[in-house]
């Protein structure tokens, strides 16, 4: 059982539930973007952004310290987190989904980012059921997502039936009328017909696509849940000040293996290309129990080169 609410009460919901924070939802600019809502007008459900809502837990660049060797009392100056309480609306499913990847890398037992942290905590996730697949490229049907959100909207036509996926979730709608929804599963017409993609490594199959792709990293920038990251020391003329931070990077990039010494581990495209489907579908599973591809098609929609790894695999023969 969940609750409703009329769609004319919408903004006064959200403005309510992000008081004294920011409100994220996707908002039409040149295209599609989940940004900080300055105007409720503004906010567009239709589609599927292109960019994913990572950006906002793991920033493209983020600043850790800087450095002052001219102060003997404090040479490092971390820098402080500040953040508002956040509430994210218009995530789809494959979005927060992706969180629950990035979680499980930066919220390990062993290892945490407090910045992640920091920005998971104060963040609320509302979504949206996506119904019709808001676009020709997702193939989410296929991935076995998982109900990860504080709250999820589905668009009744004028009105919405809210579920609630957490505690914080409920306590949120607790005022709202209780409503009773079948709910409809996502069809995509895109599939993915096989995730153990083991046996194919060496298959001839992925030398084609590998001959289109130009290690751009596209795919990897637009993608929900790569997260990888480089971490840079800036240092100025005088040797004294400087900065370290945090940069986006990708495994299509060839410096990415990079080590002391010029040596380079995946030297050739076509192992970087493997890499990224591989870690996807298999060594992420390996290491914790579920893919790490959401099915969101992003990294087929930004392409350059139409890369549609879905089709490698589908047409693999046994
Ligand atoms: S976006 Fe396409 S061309 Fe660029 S690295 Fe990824 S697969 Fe290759
Ligand atoms: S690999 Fe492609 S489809 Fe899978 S989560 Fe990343 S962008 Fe989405």
């Amino acid at each position: 059982m969940g609750k409703v609410l009329e769609k004319k009460r919408l903004n006064e919901f959200l403005s309510k539930v992000s008081k004294g924070g920011d409100l994220i939802a996707p908002v039409k600019r040149d295209t599609l973007r989940f940004e900080i809502v300055k105007d409720f007008n503004d906010i567009c459900l239709e589609g599927r952004p292109l960019f994913p809502v990572k950006k906002f837990f793991s920033p493209a660049k983020e600043d850790l310290f800087n450095l002052n060797l001219t102060n003997k009392n404090k040479p490092f100056d971390e820098e402080k987190i500040k953040l508002k309480p956040r509430v994210i609306f218009g995530g789809r499913l494959c979005d927060f989904n992706g969180l629950l990847k990035l979680d499980k890398l930066f919220l390990s037992e062993e290892y945490q980012d407090d910045y992640y942290k920091l920005a998971r905590e104060n963040t609320l996730l509302l979504g949206i059921n996506c119904d019709p697949a808001p676009s020709e490229y997702c193939f989410c049907e296929s991935m076995d997502l998982e109900k990860y959100y504080d709250l999820f909207f589905h668009d009744m036509g004028d009105k919405y039936y809210i579920e609630a996926g957490s505690e914080k979730g409920k306590t949120l709608i607790i005022d709202l009328e209780d409503y009773d929804f079948t709910i409809p599963s996502i069809k995509c017409e895109k599939k993915l017909y096989t995730k153990d993609i083991s046996k194919y490594y060496d298959d001839s199959a992925w030398d084609k696509e590998n001959d289109k792709c130009l290690s751009c990293g596209k795919c990897t920038a637009h993608c929900t849940t790569c997260l990888c990251f480089d971490m840079i020391d800036e240092l100025e003329a005088d040797v004294k000040h400087g900065k370290r931070f945090k940069e986006w990077d990708s495994c299509q990039f060839l410096n990415f293996t990079e080590v002391a010494g010029g040596a380079i581990f995946r030297k050739d495209r076509i192992n970087r290309f493997k890499h990224r489907i591989y870690h996807k579908l298999q060594y992420f599973r390996e290491k914790f129990d579920m893919d790490m591809c959401t099915g969101c098609g992003r990294c087929i929609e930004s392409c350059p080169r139409l890369i549609d790894f879905t089709e490698v695999i589908n047409n693999f023969k046994d």
